[in-house]
């Protein structure tokens, strides 16, 4: 089958859906565009807040791990992107991370206006006082007893009925993903999408793609099963990473630089857990309401609370057996936390190919495994000035450390030496980079407004444009960036759009 349209966006994340968003207007005057998602169109109705079930909503169902095992990544798969299953925690990147990404007008001024107009229709807020769940207030107790300062987490939620499964898909549609927003003001402006449609190459304005049978229970979508063939004058890739590099580098296009792939980062993540003394109620609220950036400049992370169903907290623990069995029987007195490492961007650290499939080769640097073991010290030391009677960290000498034993200075049972790749539980939900922007040809995939170096006609509008990571939860900076991709679409407006 073959379509032609003005405009053909891969993926329908963060990034697609910001792009899509700016194009309603001249949408409205006749504009053509089709989005093109890999993923299956999943409805609130689908999401029945069951575990097992819904891991099929991720690519790798969840766990799609890097090419050592040793870190398990978590990406939508679905229309909206990750935004699907994102919590909808929202940051502005920092200012010192894009003075240091470097980019020649990305600048905090620039970013400012594109940050408060996302906001505002995303509706992002701080959380409400009786969204704040035990593990929460615990946590936030525990910051002011150590005098470390413990901030809101903005959540860009409306009409939240506090289910507490935003990461199995949102059965009430509160969290303001694309899914929600986007993707239905452009379906109604009459775009075309296509999911279940993953496209293999790009080559000459022509996509190459396939598409699968929708799953049952999913929105069937325009074109049946087959190879598709989608002409258009631009387009735009927000596949995300690793998607968009890898389709880049199946493509095989000519003068493309050997960045392509590299300079990914992840915010390696690492959950711990403490023991309080009776049962707490963590399951309703809201999942994730604090942090703390006490200890971002100085080591290089971030602490924010968090909270998992049983089964992406048993993988979470370090161990097996007997033990495991134990802490898990107590998982109606688990307090958790996660620390999200800042991650330097490195050329080894890429994004390739095997078998035409994208592979992620990441080492987590031993300067992130120090990190994590002062974090894992400071996350125990949350953890007991709230109360708990024990802490399971996985760098810890013993699979749990006692209040009596530990509690003084629990830093003395927890060691970088401890970390054992591929053992050692570290999961990802933030893959950046991999199509870096820049100015020079030779060392960046595209210029600072997502074009293609050399390829005037082709952009890309999503996390692999990062140049380093942005430290933050990154949705938010994705989009803004997305904006800018937009911008340069209406200036080269007249040479590629009628
Ligand atoms: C469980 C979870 C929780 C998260 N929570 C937060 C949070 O609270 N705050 C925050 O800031 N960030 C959060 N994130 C991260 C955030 O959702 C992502 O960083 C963001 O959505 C990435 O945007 P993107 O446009 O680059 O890619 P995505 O949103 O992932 O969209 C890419 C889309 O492209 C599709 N695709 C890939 N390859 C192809 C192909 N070849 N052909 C067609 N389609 C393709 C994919 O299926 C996907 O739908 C979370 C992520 C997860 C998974």
């Amino acid at each position: 089958m073959k379509l032609e349209v003005d405009v053909a966006i891969v993926g329908s994340g963060a990034g697609g859906g910001a792009v899509l968003d700016r194009l309603l207007p001249l949408i409205g005057q006749g504009l053509k565009v089709a989005v093109l998602e890999a993923g299956p169109y999943f409805t609130r109705d689908y999401f029945t807040q069951r575990e097992v079930e819904m891991m099929g909503i991720f690519w790798g169902n969840g766990a799609w791990p890097t090419a050592d095992g040793a870190i398990t990544m978590m990406m939508g798969k679905a229309v909206g992107g990750s935004t699907a299953m994102y919590t909808g925690v929202t940051f502005r990147a920092p200012d010192e991370v894009l003075l240091e990404w470097g980019i020649p007008g990305l600048t905090p001024e620039d970013l400012k206006p594109r940050y408060e107009a996302l906001e505002q229709a995303l509706n992002v807020h701080a959380p409400p006082a009786d969204f704040v769940n035990d593990n929460n207030r615990l946590f936030k107790e525990a910051c002011e007893k150590l005098g470390w300062p413990c901030e809101d987490l903005r959540l860009n939620l409306r009409d939240c009925d506090q289910n507490g499964y935003c990461n199995l898909g949102c059965v009430s549609g509160g969290k303001q993903g694309t899914l929600e927003l986007q993707i239905p003001r452009a379906i109604a402006a009459g775009v075309t999408l296509v999911p279940n449609c993953t496209v293999e190459r790009v080559q000459d304005r022509t996509l190459f793609a396939q598409v699968q049978p929708a799953p049952a229970g999913t929105q069937p979508g325009p074109y049946p099963p087959g190879p598709l063939e989608i002409k258009a004058r631009l387009i735009v890739l927000a596949a995300g990473c690793p998607g968009t590099p890898a389709l880049l580098l199946r493509s095989g296009l000519p003068g493309l630089c050997d960045a392509l792939g590299r300079y990914v980062t992840v915010h390696p993540a690492v959950t711990g857990f403490g023991i309080y003394p009776h049962p707490i109620k963590n399951y309703r609220g809201f999942p994730k309401t604090y942090y703390t950036p006490h200890f971002s400049k100085s080591h290089g992370y971030y602490i924010e609370t968090c909270f998992y169903y049983p089964f992406s907290t048993a993988k979470s623990v370090h161990g097996w057996g007997p033990e495991h069995r134990s802490l898990m029987r107590r998982y109606n007195r688990m307090l958790s936390i996660l620390v999200l490492l800042h991650d330097p961007a490195l050329p080894a650290n890429r994004v390739t190919l095997s078998r035409g499939q994208a592979k992620l080769i990441y080492r987590i640097h031993p300067d992130n495994i120090k990190a994590l073991a002062h974090a894992q010290a400071s996350s125990a030391e949350i953890f007991f000035a709230a109360g708990c009677d024990s802490v399971h960290v996985s760098l810890a000498d013993q699979f749990e450390l006692s209040r009596a034993e530990a509690a003084a200075d629990p830093g003395r049972f927890i060691r970088p030496e401890n970390f054992i790749p591929g053992t050692t539980p570290v999961s990802s939900a933030h893959p950046q980079g991999g199509c870096r922007m820049g100015i020079a040809p030779k060392t960046s995939i595209t210029d600072p407004l997502g074009r293609v170096h050399g390829y005037p006609w082709l952009r890309v509008a999503d996390s692999s444009l990062f140049p380093k990571s942005s430290h933050v939860n990154p949705y938010l900076t994705i989009m803004a960036l997305a904006d800018r991709v937009a911008d340069g679409i209406f200036a080269d407006r007249r040479e590629f759009l009628p």
